[in-house]
């Protein structure tokens, strides 16, 4: 806020000068909304004071307006709601074409989206179609006021450097973030904003998809991404038996959820779904246990959003000293089973 998004104006030309606002698309599913959405509203908040601009959630799906309130106490000046049946799935045509029609008539400089299986979809397809830029699976997410343009940083060239991309020549500039990177803001209770309903005009017989059914997947949720505490095990935990007897040993007795750095998932020891870093999950629980990890950049990249990291090592020198808050040097196999019987009493 302040002078300069006056001074901004008359730097941009043409239509991009025409641009205003940052948006956040505002995942639901069956009426429920996606964690990342609010973390990305507390994002999208701190870029919107920067540019002195309204900060909009945009809500997309079949009788979702009661989740306007939601939005408004987590940061959100407006939410742009479209609320439809042919709405009531996510399906890439219908979304992008309702969203395309949104930005068309509203013109918002930023969107924001999560680089969930969802938003990754959509981003991409709401980006061809309107032709601009799209950067995805962002960490960091900041502003140059003066150029009014998003710096837009993500891991590069396999993690080993912080690339920041910007989209000098189109409008909107688009990112996609991956859950847990941005903290979500504190609510705030009763806050309010103005709703705008768009008429969605698609009929379902003229939509090329349709959702026959849903089928749930079965068996155990692994959603390392909500666990507070993650017992997670690498190659030093030396086969198969070893991982389970020491990662699954340890999570059972303290109540936490077991992650897996890539060599261990590699190695055939436990299924990918539960590989934590930049090919797997980013996850930010209060306390993460590496065990047997030497700390590869690709595996830090998807843990420093934890609160505490506790790790296991027998090389002194492994990365992973230099990122932990507590370092064990020391076998897993003698460290674990002494932690576990304490532990168990707490
Ligand atoms: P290692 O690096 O082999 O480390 C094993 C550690 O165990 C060593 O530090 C050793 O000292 C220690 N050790 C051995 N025995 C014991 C013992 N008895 N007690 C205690 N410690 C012991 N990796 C990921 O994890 N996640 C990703 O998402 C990911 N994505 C990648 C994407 C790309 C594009 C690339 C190129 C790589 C990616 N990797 C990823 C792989 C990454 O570079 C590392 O190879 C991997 O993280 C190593 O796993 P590790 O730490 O289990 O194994």
């Amino acid at each position: 806020k302040g002078e300069a998004p006056v001074e901004v104006a008359a730097e941009l030309t043409g239509d991009l000068a025409r641009y205003r606002g940052v948006w956040v698309f505002i995942e639901q599913r069956e009426g429920e909304i996606v964690p990342v959405s609010l973390e990305l509203l507390g994002a999208g908040r701190q870029l919107a004071d920067k540019l002195g601009v309204e900060l909009a959630g945009v809500l997309l799906g079949d009788k979702v307006c009661g989740l306007s309130d939601r939005l408004y106490e987590y940061g959100a000046d407006k939410v742009y709601l479209a609320d439809h049946p042919v709405l009531r799935y996510y399906r890439t045509e219908t979304y992008m074409k309702v969203f395309v029609k949104l930005v068309q008539q509203y013109l918002p400089e930023i969107i924001l989206m999560g680089a969930t299986t969802t938003g990754r979809d959509l981003a991409g397809a709401v980006a061809t179609e309107l032709s601009t830029g799209l950067t995805a699976d962002c960490t960091v997410l900041d502003i140059d006021p003066k150029q009014r343009l998003l710096l837009a940083t993500r891991p590069a060239f396999g993690g080993n450097i912080m690339a920041t991309i910007v989209c000098k020549n189109h409008r909107p500039q688009m990112a996609t973030v991956r859950p847990k990177v941005m903290k979500m803001a504190k609510p705030v209770p009763g806050r309010r904003g103005q709703l705008v309903t768009w008429q969605v005009d698609l009929k379902e017989e003229d939509l090329l998809t349709r959702v026959v059914e849903i089928v749930k997947e079965r068996g155990e949720q692994v959603n390392l991404q909500e666990a507070e505490i993650i017992v997670a095990g690498g190659r030093g935990l030396g086969d198969r038996e070893g991982f389970r007897k020491i990662c699954f040993g340890l999570a059972e007795a303290i109540g936490a959820r077991v992650g897996a750095s890539r060599a261990a998932v590699e190695a055939g020891w436990i299924e990918q779904k539960y590989q934590v870093g930049q090919t797997g999950v980013t996850v930010a629980p209060k306390i993460y246990f590496a065990l047997g990890i030497s700390g590869a950049i690709q595996h830090l990249v998807g843990i420093r959003g934890s609160d505490i990291i506790i790790a296991v090592n027998t090389d002194p020198d492994a990365p992973i000293f230099k990122e932990c808050t507590y370092g064990i040097v020391g076998d897993v196999f003698q460290v674990v089973p002494a932690l576990i019987e304490p532990l168990k009493e707490l």
